[in-house]
C-alpha cells in the first residue's frame, strides 16, 4: 500500500486519455505517466536495432535491459528518454504505432514494464494512462476512469495529431491502425484492454478536453463517482 494518490485512466486508442491525463496532472500537481510511451519506446528501440517483432526472446531481453525515463524540459513538456536518447517524437511515428501492439502482447514484456510503472507510483501522486492500469497495474487506484469515443471521432483526432507533426497519413490509414491495435489490445490473453469493474466510463465523443477534465475533477474533488 502507498500513501500517494493514484488515478488510473484507460481506454482505446484516440479516446483522449493522454491529453486529459496531462491536463489533470497539471491541475492536481500529480506526476503523469504515459505507459503507452513505454511500450512505444521499447518497440522503437527494437525496430532501430533490427529486432523483429516476432522475435519474442530478444524482445523479452530488451524489455529487461532497456532504461525508460520521463523528464520535464524547460518548456514544461514531458520527454521520453530511452537508454539516454530522447525518443519523444520518434515513438509517435506510424511504423511504431503499427508494431507496438504485437510487442505489448508478450506477457514477459508486460511484466518488466509493469514493475517500472508500479515503482513510479510508489513515490509520487500519480496519474497513469494506458490499457490495464485500473485492472492490473494499479488495481487499488483511488480513482479509475475508462474513456471511450466513436471510432470516427477517435480517428479524426489521431489524424489531426499526425498532420500537425507533418506525417503523411490518410483517414483510412488511421482507422485501420486504430482498429487493428484495439483488436490486438482487447483480444490478447495477458492484461487485455477492458474497464475495471469499478471504473467510471466516460464517452468523450461529444466532449472537448476541458469538459472531460472538469468532469473528472468533479469526481476526484467529491471523493467518488
Ligand atoms: O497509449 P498508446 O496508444 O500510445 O499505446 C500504444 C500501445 O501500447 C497500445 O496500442 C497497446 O498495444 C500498448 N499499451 C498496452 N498497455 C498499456 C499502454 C499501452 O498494451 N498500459
Amino acid at each position: 500500500m502507498t500513501n500517494f494518490k493514484q488515478i488510473a485512466i484507460d481506454g482505446p486508442a484516440g479516446a483522449g486519455k493522454s491529453s486529459v491525463a496531462k491536463k489533470l496532472a497539471e491541475k492536481l500537481k500529480y506526476i503523469y505517466v504515459d505507459t503507452g510511451a513505454m511500450y512505444r519506446a521499447l518497440t522503437y528501440k527494437a525496430l532501430k536495432k533490427g529486432v523483429s517483432v516476432t522475435d519474442t526472446k530478444k524482445l523479452i531481453e530488451l524489455a529487461k535491459t532497456t532504461l525508460i525515463d520521463f523528464q520535464i524540459d524547460d518548456s514544461n513538456v514531458q520527454r521520453v528518454i530511452c537508454d539516454g536518447e530522447d525518443v519523444t517524437e520518434a515513438i509517435r511515428r506510424p511504423e511504431v504505432s503499427d508494431a507496438v501492439s504485437v510487442v505489448a502482447a508478450i506477457p514477459e514484456v508486460r511484466e518488466s514494464l509493469v514493475i517500472k510503472q508500479r515503482a513510479l507510483a510508489k513515490s509520487n501522486n500519480i496519474i497513469m494512462d494506458g490499457r490495464d492500469i485500473g485492472t492490473i497495474v494499479l488495481p487499488d487506484a483511488n480513482f479509475k476512469f475508462f474513456l471511450i469515443a466513436s471510432l470516427e471521432e477517435r480517428a479524426k483526432r489521431r489524424l489531426e495529431e499526425f498532420k500537425s507533426k507533418g506525417y503523411k497519413v490518410t483517414l483510412k490509414g488511421v482507422i485501420d491502425d486504430i482498429t487493428k491495435r484495439d483488436k490486438l489490445d482487447s483480444e490478447r490473453e495477458t492484461s487485455p484492454l477492458r474497464p475495471a469493474e469499478d471504473a467510471l466510463i466516460i464517452d468523450t465523443s461529444d466532449l472537448n478536453i476541458t469538459q472531460v477534465v472538469n468532469h473528472i475533477l468533479n469526481v476526484v474533488n467529491n471523493g467518488g463517482s
